[in-house]
């Protein structure tokens, strides 16, 4: 029994890289390998709230986060003319810093890749493993240049679509939820001051729409849509095709999407989830971020989620014998990531049967106070 030393972290995205800087703030060796030789993430934006900022504040970069992105006060449900139904005002959870933030994706990994060089922690691009074997005391790692390495601890960060998880557990795969979203940024309405979430389309399509503020000029706008039998769309249609699933909204929502003309510019992407049972570990490789519990970002939690794993995961290995620290990180996490995971998937679930749909609203009020308690 011994705490980890020298560590291995498969994945360079939100999970990958909080872990690693964490990691290197207590004084453990890591290394990063990350499969994007480019390093690049797509422009659109991501939501997130005061967990989030908690969680990377602990990791020394929640100032950093908060000025590259933009701090709104909370999201709002409306119908679909636009009139506000419910309000959800944020409550931040670090004096000084803000609850709701939105942050354009290349920002967010902006912070975080700065922070990982300015710490000098190595990171491999353009590298992937070709094997694993776990020794029981460690794990012997060969990567796709043709090295070799052996460390105390390897963490899959690779997302949704991990490798890790599959040499872990070969038949674990994301499925398609039923749903579909769209995005796109547009001008920001100088006073928008929400994200604000419209419930029920009103143009024969089933599911919701929305935007987020981004930065002082910027939002986007989202769609989240039930598309049956996961069809993939021409790429010069895209633009039409968000706008007909935005058609007939009334408010700021029915203005902004007449700004959605360049299909190239249009992100979709069919929603796709593998919630992970407890534990996401085996011997000496662990799960972390949406590669143990990836939902559909009906609440705005998965990169939060993949934060907040990061920091269990440090205080514990930091603290603790490897086997103690990953059975501790279990019982901090596992329930927490669940309740998320499933709740995303649900409120799917009633967009696409609003027949048997529960509140949406009650839901929503009720994830963002819990996940404002401590981790
Ligand atoms: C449509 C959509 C909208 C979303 N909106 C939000 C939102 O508003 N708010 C929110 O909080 N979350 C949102 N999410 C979820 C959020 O993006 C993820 O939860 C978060 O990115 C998870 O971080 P991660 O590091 O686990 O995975 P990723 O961010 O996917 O990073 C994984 C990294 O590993 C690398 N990699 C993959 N395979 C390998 C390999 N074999 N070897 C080496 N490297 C590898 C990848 O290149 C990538 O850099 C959304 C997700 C989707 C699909």
């Amino acid at each position: 029994m011994s705490k980890a030393q020298n560590i291995c972290i498969i994945g360079g995205g939100v999970a990958g890289l909080a872990v690693a800087i964490g990691l290197h703030n207590k004084g453990l060796k890591v290394e990063v390998v990350e499969r994007d030789k480019d390093w690049k993430v797509y422009h659109v934006g991501i939501i997130v709230q005061a967990n989030f900022v908690r969680a990377l504040n602990a990791l020394g970069v929640g100032e950093a986060a908060t000025k590259a992105g933009y701090a709104y006060r909370g999201a709002r449900f409306c119908n679909a003319s636009g009139q506000v139904i419910a309000e959800l005002p944020g409550e931040t959870a670090v004096d000084g810093l803000p609850s709701d933030l939105g942050l354009t994706r290349p920002a967010l990994h902006k912070v975080l890749t700065d922070k990982v060089k300015e710490l000098g922690i190595p990171v491999r691009l353009g590298v992937t493993f070709t094997d694993m074997q776990d020794k029981g005391d460690g794990v012997d790692v060969v990567f796709s240049d043709g090295t070799s390495g052996s460390y105390d601890l390897v963490i899959g960060a690779d997302g949704n679509y991990s490798q890790v998880r599959k040499h872990l557990w070969p038949e674990a795969k994301p499925q398609f939820t039923g749903q579909g979203v769209w995005r796109y940024n547009v001008p920001r309405p100088a006073d928008l001051e929400w994200s604000d979430i419209y419930l029920a389309a009103p143009n024969g399509f089933n599911g919701k729409a929305g935007y987020c503020p981004l930065t002082p000029e910027e939002m986007y706008i989202f769609a989240v849509i039930e598309e049956k039998g996961n069809p993939r769309f021409a790429p010069e249609t895209l633009a039409d095709e968000m706008r007909a699933r935005l058609a007939g909204y009334g408010g700021i929502l029915g203005e902004a999407a007449k700004a959605i003309t360049d299909p190239a510019l249009v992100v979709y992407r069919p929603l796709e989830a593998c919630i992970m049972p407890d534990p996401w570990y085996q011997g000496r490789i662990v799960l972390i971020g949406d590669a143990a519990h990836s939902a559909t970002p009906h609440l705005g939690q998965g990169a939060a989620m993949a934060v907040e794993d990061a920091v269990v995961l440090v205080d514990e290995l930091a603290a603790k014998d490897i086997d103690a620290a990953l059975v501790a990180f279990m019982e901090r996490r596992f329930e927490r990531a669940k309740l998320v995971g499933t709740s995303s998937i649900q409120l799917g679930e009633w967009e696409m049967h609003p027949e048997s749909a529960g509140d949406p609203v009650e839901v929503t009020d009720r994830i963002r106070k819990k996940l404002a308690e401590p981790v």
